[in-house]
């Protein structure tokens, strides 16, 4: 086969031509025959296959079955009429059912005589039923052809009105076969395919788009996932092997005065197995000569505010300087302070920066970072500006990295700028920071490592001791008042009670306005002088937020009336109740964040949900889920399987989304066995020099020419 065959420009395919060409493109990305043969069908109509009644599922899948019609009604509905045929086989009853052309049908129909339906199955109650079905004779039907499966492609209301259907692009992928005589390059080793048993390139296209049966399907499937995910691994691996030899780090070499002075003398509490197991990590990383850029994941409350204080020390005892991002100013402070007070007399220097920073005091700031005389920067966004210049940044800390993007990493990296060790012959400039971000929105482990190549992970997965579960429950808006009365008995014990409304950015002003409304009802229920409500909002000022939430963490306020700023990060042990309002409108992570804000002291806490009657499904699940579980990995879990991967940090990056047929919740076995074989190659031949591996360097290189796995940060 000519090797540019599949970079052909498709207008050249016989039957396509500039129009349809223009519409392939735009519509489906369709610009050369590769494209067109990555167009995978979406699913397929198993006409192979015949069904029982009884074995009907509620799939929305589209299947044949045989029977009879043992009855036929009109029903008369509000508007027009629909026909209903009862069809029976000797397992059971269903319906046939047309809104339209019912006449013809009417006066055609044969009753009591075997037909083959086709089509797709709703279930209403108990009763399964098959709208505008295709029907045949049975007699009929024996007599022709049989078909195998249909494959059914992607299809837009664009391309239906240019009269590109199913059929079209299904001949289009024919005549493709045809004019490749269905011979196409093998991707991959022959000692992978002999070992997973897996088809040959060309004959899992081939099954892809004109499957036999439901067998050559799944084989064809298993063995296309399986080479994309191979190839992202294969990716994601090698930059890792390249990030560890290629890019130096400033190695800590000594654990120093201020590590040891803290450890024995200043730590508030003994450090639980799992952050002991993660300062280790840490240490090891910062002790190596490569450039560390490791992810610590670690549930709400799991302390890791710590790990990152003695991990700055490292830094600072080897003569080094550090910061620490958080996403709002609110958490920013709260860090500021929050490392102060742990560092107690210590002489170590550390300031704040954030966008209410005033003129003078940043200044300042500015100066001491490039003397040297800073120690610690923490800060928000703002750290990452132009003007801020370390004299030697050794380590980035980034909290809730969720909400930093990876150009804002990538920002952090050349913040290193210098800090030359000429005896080591370096003369300052390109070495990075070490970088640890940190994130209370756990990645399902099994997926966490596929993910995320080139980060190596560290887990705190073990809660300080003597934490009492949250209590969990749901409440609807009608039972409003015994909530209230609740709150009340809580504030009464001394505690403090946060009431969260959803703030979503699409309906700002709809929101504002419940949270207004919310408000003033709180007010009113608790009243002044008894009461003190803070209430904290994005349309605040900086130093009015500051204001109220320090008025409530003082504990001169016992009730907290937010959006959902308040959802990171923010400790205040005295807060033993969270109140979720539209707690529907809030995705799992969130009400897990949310949820994290209390439980943090010795008393019990409780999460009340606030939600109206009309719950969707997944919304239903999502509440339940939160009911069931404090465990942010089980949470995790479900989230990712109600709302797929594309929501996860550094996914957009990691081309695991840009997947043709794969997907990486569903085929996390295929996923994890891929990253295996990946692996495994490149162990044994990092550059992929072996004949035997020819095929492998082939394939990646024109995938990293065609850009098909995405850049690094650059
Ligand atoms: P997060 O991981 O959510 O950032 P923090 O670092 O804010 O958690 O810690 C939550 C609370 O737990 C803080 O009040 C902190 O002082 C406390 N804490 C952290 N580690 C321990 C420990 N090993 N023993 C007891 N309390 C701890
Ligand atoms: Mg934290």
């Amino acid at each position: 086969m000519n090797p540019n065959f599949l970079q052909t420009p498709i207008a050249y395919l016989k039957g396509v031509g500039p129009n349809r060409a223009e519409t392939l493109k735009s519509e489906l990305g369709v610009h050369t025959y590769g494209d067109l043969l990555q167009l995978y069908p979406n699913r397929y109509l198993d006409k192979t296959q015949y069904y029982k009644i009884n074995q009907l599922k509620d799939s929305g899948a589209d299947v044949q079955i045989v029977g009879k019609i043992v009855h036929l009604k009109t029903v008369e509905q509000k508007r027009g009429k629909r026909l209903v045929a009862t069809f029976a086989d000797d397992t059971g009853k269903m319906e046939l059912v047309w809104f339209r052309g019912y006449k013809w049908i009417r006066e055609n129909i044969k009753i009591n005589e075997p037909y083959v339906v086709f089509g797709r199955v709703n279930r209403f109650g108990n009763i399964f039923s098959m709208p505008h079905p295709e029907m045949e004779l049975l007699k009929n039907h024996e007599r022709g052809l049989k078909i195998a499966m249909q494959p059914i492609y992607p299809s837009t209301e664009k391309l239906a009105a240019k009269g590109i259907t199913n059929r079209v692009i299904s001949k289009l992928q024919q005549q493709l076969l045809l004019e490749s005589r269905g011979q196409f390059e093998e991707t991959l080793p022959s000692i992978i395919l002999q070992e997973l048993q897996l088809l040959p390139k060309s004959e899992a296209l081939l099954h892809i788009h004109f499957p036999k049966d439901q067998e050559s399907l799944a084989k064809a499937k298993f063995r296309l996932k399986f080479e994309e995910l191979f190839f992202v691994q294969l990716q994601l691996i090698s930059k890792k092997i390249i990030r560890k030899q290629k890019i130096k780090g400033f190695p800590f070499e000594k654990v120093g005065h201020l590590f040891n002075t803290f450890f024995s003398e200043h730590l508030p509490f003994e450090l639980t197995k799992a952050q002991k197991r993660v300062i280790k990590e840490i240490r090891a990383d910062l002790g190596s000569n490569a450039q560390m850029n490791r992810l610590l994941q670690g549930d709400v409350g799991s302390g890791k505010t710590i790990v990152a204080l003695m991990s700055m020390l490292l830094a600072i005892d080897n003569g080094f300087q550090t910061c620490l991002m958080a996403p709002t100013e609110i958490l920013a402070n709260q860090h500021y302070n929050g490392l102060k007070e742990l560092l107690g007399k210590m002489d170590v220097s550390i300031e704040l920066l954030t966008g209410s920073t005033k003129k003078s005091t940043r200044k300042t700031i500015h100066e001491r970072l490039e003397n040297g005389s800073l120690d610690i920067l923490v800060g928000t966004h703002a750290v990452l500006e132009e003007k801020v210049r370390f004299k030697s940044l050794g380590l980035a800390i980034v909290d809730e990295q969720h909400r930093f993007g990876v150009a804002q990493r990538s920002k952090l990296w050349k913040k290193g700028a210098s800090h030359p060790s000429p005896d080591k012959g370096e003369v300052g400039g390109a070495v990075p920071p070490h970088i640890l971000v940190m994130t209370a929105t756990p990645i399902p482990r099994t997926l966490a490592m596929s993910l995320y190549g080139d980060l190596d992970i560290s887990i705190i997965d073990e809660l300080p001791p003597g934490r009492k579960p949250i209590k969990t429950v749901h409440r609807y808006d009608s039972n409003r008042l015994k909530v209230f009365h609740f709150l009340r008995e809580e504030i009464k014990k001394g505690r403090q009670v946060y009431i969260v409304y959803p703030l979503i950015q699409e309906s700002e002003a709809l929101d504002y306005k419940d949270l207004m409304d919310g408000y003033e009802s709180i007010s009113r229920e608790f009243p002044m002088p008894d009461y003190q409500i803070s209430i904290v909002h994005g349309r605040m000022k900086a130093e009015d937020k500051d204001y109220e939430m320090t008025r409530f963490v003082k504990g001169e306020t016992q009730l907290m009336v937010a959006t959902t700023v308040i959802e990171v990060g923010v400790n205040v042990p005295n807060a033993s109740v969270m109140v979720i309002e539209s707690a529907e409108r809030f995705g799992l992570s969130q009400l897990h964040q949310l949820r994290g804000r209390v439980g943090r002291g010795a008393e019990q806490s409780y999460c009340v949900l606030m939600t109206g009657n009309k719950l969707s499904d997944d919304a239903r699940t999502r509440l339940q889920t939160m009911v069931r579980t404090n465990d942010g990995f089980e949470i995790a879990e479900v989230d990712l399987k109600l709302r797929g991967p594309g929501d996860l940090m550094g996914t957009q990056q990691s081309g695991l989304l840009n997947l043709k047929i794969a997907d990486i919740v569903k085929d996390n076995q295929i996923l994890k066995t891929a990253r295996h074989h990946a692996l495994r190659l490149l162990k044994e031949d990092p550059k992929m020099e072996k004949p035997e591996h020819l095929p492998v360097r082939k394939h990646y290189a024109k995938m990293v020419k065609d850009k098909a796995i995405w850049g690094y940060i650059s």
